[in-house]
């Protein structure tokens, strides 16, 4: 159905005269296309044209736009309660979610901090890990993390994150850490071992996205890596901290990463799917040593973080109606979208300008021949084709990555396939 109210012919004029997009260099920049409705997999423009989501809206979208259930869940919360200050008060969305996601977290996961999105998730994290080791009376100062981690936006997600182009800028501004190489080269585990001979007692905690680097390029590292990580760290006391703001609610096969390799981090952080993509929502869920560790007759060991909208009821009811579709249905859809990713990359990956074809569960990701980062246009190049066919991609530079909503039919599937395909058989000059 075409929108034609009002609203709809302003959208462009008041967007490019007021908004600021993220991630967007506004000089030269396309028109942004409005959306007026999603329903499944499909996002509908203005014209009524439907453009099949093949990356669940920047990773967040799990059961698909609209989900009736969900939708429902929101508002009749907000006819009940939409919002309350989450100290000194509490509700049933976020006290029942906090028992839903620990039965469903890996062992020993047992309390929740809410926040409001993967950044803050991962802030929280940060900061229980340094003053745990300030409350219990060790100086434990440093964070180690990975080659080509992304972790967030905010100083010390930025921190965390390996340097690069986002966050050169703020170079001068951002805490030292203690790179490790990455998760994928053979040196890991030694130059972890390393570290932790040479300075691990300065170490507070070891920050990882488990077995899958986003943004730093869709890097699929393997579970043997990850139990040398967990035995490492335990052996010498430092927290593992695993960002699964990516990786968590089934989006590599299991429902959580580490679940694949039989770890248990102590500080887990989740964002992205924790709402199904409904709305914004982070948890930082810890072993109960470390929430001991703060709970003393000494104030000063309290934890002083808080965001306004801590624990939203709106969103803990979002969580709840997202986190029961997570069963064996949607169990089996995820493993329908690895069988089809594996059988359709398996003609991508023999085209000669197309390298490193891998799949981890939902997400499939090849790299095009040529340079490899974010400004490598030929990520905006395939955008931009797919576009015109119907197709929403958003290539990491030269990294073509599939990550869609599970609900996502086989045709439309098929449909993000052929026109990835259409783009590689073209004339490379054109491109
Ligand atoms: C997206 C992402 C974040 C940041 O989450 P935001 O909600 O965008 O702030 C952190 N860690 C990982 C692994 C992510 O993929």
């Amino acid at each position: 159905m075409a929108c034609k109210s009002v609203e709809c012919a302003g959208i462009a004029s008041s967007d490019t005269a007021h908004v600021w997009h993220p991630y967007t260099q506004h000089r030269g920049a396309p028109p942004p296309v409005p959306i007026v409705r999603g329903e499944g997999a499909l996002l509908f423009d203005d014209t009524g044209r439907p453009i099949v989501d093949a990356i669940s809206s920047w990773w967040v979208t799990t059961h698909g736009h609209g989900h009736p259930g969900i939708a429902r869940a929101i508002a009749a919360q907000a006819e009940q309660l939409e919002q309350v200050i989450f100290t000194g008060f509490t509700h049933a969305p976020a006290a029942m979610l906090a028992t839903d996601l620990t039965g469903r977290l890996p062992d020993g996961l047992t309390r929740v901090f809410y926040s409001d999105d993967g950044s803050t998730a991962v802030e929280v994290a940060i900061k229980i890990a340094f003053q745990y080791w300030s409350n219990v009376g060790e100086r434990r100062t440093h964070i180690a993390a990975l080659a080509h981690a992304y972790h967030g936006d905010t100083f010390g997600a930025m921190s965390a994150s390996a340097p690069s182009m986002f966050t050169a800028p703020f170079a001068d501004n951002l805490f030292e850490v203690i790179r490790l190489p990455a998760p994928d080269s053979t040196s890991v585990l030694g130059a972890l071992d390393q570290v932790l001979d040479s300075a691990g007692d300065t170490v507070a905690a070891l920050i990882i996205e488990p077995l899958l680097q986003g943004a730093g390029g869709m890097r699929m590292w393997d579970p043997e890596t990850l139990r040398g990580m967990r035995a490492r760290t335990a052996a010498r006391g430092v927290l593992l901290i695993a960002d699964e703001v990516l990786t968590g609610f089934g989006r590599t096969g299991p429902l959580f990463a580490c679940q694949a390799a039989g770890v248990s981090p102590d500080i887990i952080c989740l964002s992205k799917g924790l709402t199904g993509g409904f709305l914004p929502l982070g948890a930082t869920v810890v072993r109960e040593e470390i929430f001991a560790a703060f709970a003393s007759a000494d104030w000063t060991h309290t934890l002083f973080h808080g965001h306004s909208y801590t624990a939203n009821p709106l969103a803990c009811a979002a969580a709840r109606a997202s986190l029961a579709l997570l069963d064996d249905e949607s169990s089996a859809r995820r493993c329908a979208i690895e069988r089809q990713h594996r059988a359709r990359l398996a003609r991508v990956r023999t085209h000669a300008r197309v390298g490193n074809a891998r799949v981890l569960g939902t997400v499939a990701a090849f790299d095009i021949a040529g340079d490899a980062g974010y400004l490598n246009p030929i990520g905006r190049a395939l955008s931009a084709f797919a576009l015109k066919a119907g197709v929403l991609l958003r290539p990491l530079g030269n990294v073509v990555y599939v990550l869609p909503p599970y609900c996502i039919t086989e045709e439309q599937l098929d449909l993000v396939y052929d026109t990835i395909e259409q783009f590689l058989e073209r004339d490379p000059a054109s491109s």
